[in-house]
């Protein structure tokens, strides 16, 4: 298939759905988390959920980068920009999060704070250029996808030799979490999934290679997909079929994107620029060795955290906030007591309801007011 149009056949849809249904075991289970909030969105849409046997579920996964950065990393951000007062530049969705004391980038911003939405990081590199007199720092987040194009403007910024642009890094790694969802039910001795939706965008980057070693330590299959209803059809199609089989391979639905190795050249830029993190903290997940990057000692000049002092954040999750269960596929955003009431995309109480690619949101959106 080459077209948009025949990732979104109706004919091609109801065969792949018919085979499901007729490979599927009636006598098993089969649980598949998708990792990527991208997927839930498509599932969501497209309504591939209601196409699928009962037997046949689809879990989320932690793969939405605003909703698993804990809330002592957004309130450093909001320091940086209230109390250092630097040009604080993020993605939209990064601005609604709350912080402690239900306080966001967004509130800090009404207030007087100089918060700038951005689509590039290339645009904060211009920021700082047009204000030479000020501090502009780049608030990163993000998996895989979206840590070369931060490489990219460290390198860009050193070259320039910039005195006033910083990069609070907060780039996380796909394999680790992945590894923080089966590692503690493999040491119970529980099988909380049989498959894994691998990430599409995140596996151009990385490769499908990436995934190998997870799916041989925990016996369990993984199929990259694409983003179109018929990729995330066809993944669960061949997820089924390796149950049935008994195997645990990473295979690649999404071979007109994803290579074994991935992109060698964004690897390099990340190389150069970042390494790992001794430790991290995810929301949901918890603290996890060597699941994100810091900048490099030799990029000190443009690291946030080496540039600025940052207080120690007294952040309390919401009790009654769900996010954390949600991120590790515990639990559905229905279960969650504020959902659709307290909590909605218009007045968030968590970042899973805030997010594009968060599941809350996912769920609103597409299920609820259905
Ligand atoms: S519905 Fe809102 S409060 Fe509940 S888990 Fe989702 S984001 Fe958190």
């Amino acid at each position: 298939m080459k077209y948009i149009d025949e990732f979104r056949n109706g004919d091609y849809a109801t065969e792949v759905a018919r085979r499901i249904h007729a490979e599927a075991d009636p006598g098993r289970r089969y649980r598949f988390m998708e990792f990527c909030g991208g997927h839930t969105h498509t599932l969501f849409r497209y309504g591939i959920p209601d196409l699928l046997p009962d037997n046949v579920n689809m879990i989320h996964g932690p793969g939405c980068p605003v909703c698993v950065l804990p809330m002592a990393r957004i309130d450093a951000a909001i320091e940086l920009a209230v109390r250092h007062q630097v040009i604080l530049c993020s993605y939209g969705d990064m601005l609604r999060v709350p912080g402690a004391h239900r306080t966001s980038l967004l509130k800090a911003k009404a207030q007087g704070a100089d918060v700038r939405m951005l689509y590039s990081p290339a645009d904060a590199l211009r920021i700082a250029q047009e204000n030479p007199q000020r501090q502009v720092v780049f608030f990163a987040i993000g998996f895989e996808t979206t840590t070369p194009p931060t490489a990219a403007v460290l390198l860009k910024a050193r070259q320039l030799a910039l005195k006033n642009f910083s990069v609070f890094c907060n780039h996380v790694l796909t394999p680790p979490a992945i590894t923080g969802i089966l590692e503690p039910a493999q040491q119970a001795g529980e099988r909380i999934i049989e498959g894994l939706v691998g990430p599409g965008h995140v596996s151009v980057i990385t490769g499908g290679e990436a995934y190998e070693s997870l799916a041989q330590r925990y016996h369990t299959p993984i199929v990259i997909a694409g983003f179109e209803p018929l990729d995330l059809l066809h993944a669960i199609l061949l997820l089924v079929r390796q149950c049935n089989q008994n195997r645990h391979d990473v295979e690649n639905q999404y071979s007109r994107a994803v290579t074994p190795c991935g992109n060698a050249k964004a690897q390099s830029m990340v190389a150069q620029t970042m390494t790992l993190r001794d430790r991290f903290e995810w929301r949901g997940l918890g603290w996890m060795p060597h699941s994100a990057l810091r900048i490099r000692p030799e990029f000190a000049d443009f690291d946030a955290e080496v540039r600025f002092e940052l207080s120690p954040s007294d952040a309390r999750e919401n009790k009654a906030c769900e996010c954390p269960a949600v991120l590790r596929g515990a639990k559905s955003p229905t279960e969650c007591k504020l959902f659709a009431t307290r909590c909605t995309p218009d007045n968030p109480i968590g970042a899973c309801m805030v997010s594009s690619e968060g599941a809350c949101a996912a769920h609103y959106s597409y299920g609820h007011t259905r």
